[in-house]
């Protein structure tokens, strides 16, 4: 019988079977909400006095250099914030503004959607409370 393999693990699957997870993944993810814990390289952005609003996870299997990337996509959070509100700030004075974690590599819990991401394009954005 020709297999495909799980999208989520090591399993094999009948390539005629709709759908790309096993029985078991199929089971676990049924709630997309449901998490999984990845090793990732993980940082996170606030500006002064303020609880992170920007925090990223990387697949160091997919990014073995992912500062460019966290500076691309933190940049162009802070550039859209900034176009989307009425500030004083000039953008140059908004981006000075903004600190961040440095990237820390570590075991973090995403949910489901955000492990697909995570697989598919080696990053993923965490959700910040
Ligand atoms: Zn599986």
């Amino acid at each position: 019988m020709k297999t495909k393999q799980c999208y989520w693990c090591s399993n094999r699957i009948p390539l005629a079977q709709v759908g790309i997870a096993c029985a078991d993944c199929a089971a676990k993810f049924a709630d997309r909400k449901a998490r999984v814990t990845v090793t990732a390289v993980v940082g996170s952005a606030w500006y002064p006095d303020c609880d992170p609003f920007f925090s990223m996870a990387f697949n160091p299997k997919r990014y073995r250099k992912p500062l460019r990337k966290f500076n691309a996509l933190l940049r162009s959070d802070v550039v859209d914030g900034w176009h989307n509100e009425d500030s004083e700030d000039t953008l140059t004075a908004r981006l000075d503004s903004v600190r961040w974690s440095g990237l820390h590599c570590m075991e973090v819990e995403v949910t489901c959607d955000q492990y697909a991401d995570f697989k598919a394009q080696g990053y993923c954005y965490l959700e910040v409370f």
